[in-house]
């Protein structure tokens, strides 16, 4: 059997597609492996699913060879752009289960997955349009040569990817992959299979032809690491943590030297001076450290307050906080879920006490909420110093630490403290404080009296040990191609 009636609250009664899917097809793993996935929410079986291990992998990738060798590179970049199109129809049809089975399986608050969905098919679509607008260049050099620039696919990609946004980064990996003309075998994380393989069903509906896209369900140690280290990837491109991310690149170094994009973790600064408008700068600090129950690579997990206003901010801060709706994904109003995994919970719990062990304040949270369910109330440390842990690692929970600074070149020292570099934001009023700390601070992005707002068409990643190369935007199209030089000599007269 590759697939399941399931239920969600959301959505009713839905099938669940349970195989991997490979050359448009769910079938079992060769090995007839499978693993189950938990409910975050109330830690039940939701089900079990087909697992992946090096033999499928080995199975995509030929999927995805032959499709890349065949129909894939004859298909005009016309086409590539409406099937991307049609899937993003697509999404936009099926929002209300994609959603639910999001929610069921991450956890995340309904309404915060219907917002991914939507953002899905937005990705799918730019990306759509981009297909047909991949262009080469001519480059004079001497009278009798004519050279063109072309940019090529790359073949065929490995794509592994997070459990915090699974549709989302399904969406992020594959529209610049396909647009660009290659093939993908993507890899979901073992936590949140489910939305992927419903997004699957709608590949084979928008008419993509077998092996162009292949999505398979597995372990990191296993099918990831074949992925990784596959002889025949040309490319891999992962989202994930920084200690995993070093043994990609290492097993891309140690198998083909396969192409390699990482967009790994943060710890992004969130620095509100004293004449920000207090009242948004908290709506936007909160948002920055809550959404997704903290669970984002991008997360302003260290905020800093200018002096002056400390006291005032703290305080307003905690009251919003405590205010957040925590509970049950499929209430309306609800605000944060349940942290993805119990892996996941007792770290986040393991940071809570070492960061009380290292004598910081918790001036809110700090608690699991019920006794069943991944719950942690949102928590505010202050009395931190910068050495500490839980300023200086990424904790991907409902965890932030608030402390104060004097100047703006304070600020700016404090805010690229770190070995990371993804995201950061600014709170003021005045244009060239905006301006000249957005400029001074080490990351991919930069917020201004905002968080969060990301957008496909704005390019993504990491300085520093936050990753390789950009997602979205044009700048992600270099990721997806490579540059081939054609040098052609003209006329007869012989050589030398
Ligand atoms: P987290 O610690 O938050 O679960 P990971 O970086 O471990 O994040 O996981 C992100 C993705 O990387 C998942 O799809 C996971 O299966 C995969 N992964 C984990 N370990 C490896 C590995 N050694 N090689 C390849 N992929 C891996």
């Amino acid at each position: 059997m590759t697939s399941i009636k399931l239920k969600t609250p959301h959505s009713g009664e839905y099938e669940q597609p349970t195989g991997l899917f490979i050359n448009n097809e769910f079938v079992k793993g060769v090995d007839g492996k499978t693993f189950e996935v938990i409910n975050p929410t109330d830690e039940s079986v939701i089900c079990s699913i087909h697992e992946a291990t090096e033999k499928d992998v080995d199975l995509a990738v030929s999927a995805a060879r032959k499709a890349f060798e065949g129909p894939w590179r004859k298909e005009t970049p016309e086409n590539r752009g409406r099937l991307l199109v049609k899937l993003a129809d697509l999404f936009e049809k099926n929002a209300d289960l994609l959603a639910a089975v999001e929610s069921l399986d991450n956890g995340k608050a309904i309404s915060m997955a219907k917002g991914d969905v939507a953002a899905c098919a937005g990705c799918l679509r730019y990306y759509g349009g981009w297909a047909d607008k991949i262009e080469g260049k001519v480059v004079d050099t001497t009278p009798d040569t004519f050279n063109y620039i072309k940019k090529e696919p790359i073949g065929v990609c490995g794509q592994i990817i997070p459990w915090n946004f699974p549709l989302l980064m399904w969406s992020w990996k594959i529209g610049p992959a396909v647009a660009c003309g290659n093939t993908v075998v993507l890899k979901t994380a073992e936590q949140t299979p489910l939305s992927a393989l419903v997004a699957a069903t709608l590949i084979k509906e928008a008419g993509f032809p077998p092996g162009v896209i292949n999505i398979i369900s597995g372990f990191g140690k296993i099918a990831g690491a074949a992925i990784a280290s596959h002889m025949d990837v040309d490319k891999v491109a992962f989202t994930g943590s920084t200690v995993v991310g070093r043994q990609i690149m290492k097993a891309a170094a140690g198998s083909n030297l396969k192409k390699v994009t990482l967009e790994l973790g943060g710890k992004s600064p969130n620095i509100v001076f004293e004449d920000a408008d207090i009242d948004n700068a908290i709506s936007w600090v909160n948002f920055g450290i809550y959404f997704n129950h903290g669970q984002c690579c991008c997360a302003g997990s260290r905020i800093y307050v200018q002096e002056s206003i400390y006291d005032k901010f703290i305080q307003q801060f905690k009251e919003r906080a405590q205010k957040n709706a925590v509970g049950d994904p499929f209430k309306h109003e609800t605000f944060q879920g349940p942290q993805v995994s119990q892996l996941q919970f007792d770290r986040i719990m393991g940071y809570i006490e070492d960061g009380k062990k290292a004598g910081a304040t918790i001036e809110t949270g700090g608690k699991r909420i019920g006794d069943k369910g991944f719950f942690i109330e949102p928590t505010i440390f202050s009395n931190v110093t910068e050495d500490m842990k839980i300023v200086q690692e990424e904790i991907f929970g409902p965890v932030c630490t608030i402390s104060k600074f004097k100047t703006k070149e304070e600020a700016i020292k404090i805010g690229n403290n770190t070995t990371y570099g993804l995201a950061a934001a600014v709170h003021t009023k005045n244009l060239n404080t905006a301006i000249e700390v957005s400029n001074a601070l080490r990351a991919g992005t930069v917020w201004v009296n905002t968080y969060n707002t990301l957008h496909w068409q704005l390019p993504f990643g990491g300085f520093k040990e936050s990753g390789i190369g950009r997602e979205l935007g044009e700048a992600a199209l270099d990721n997806y191609t490579q540059t081939k030089t054609v040098s052609i000599r003209l006329g007869d007269a012989l050589f030398g």
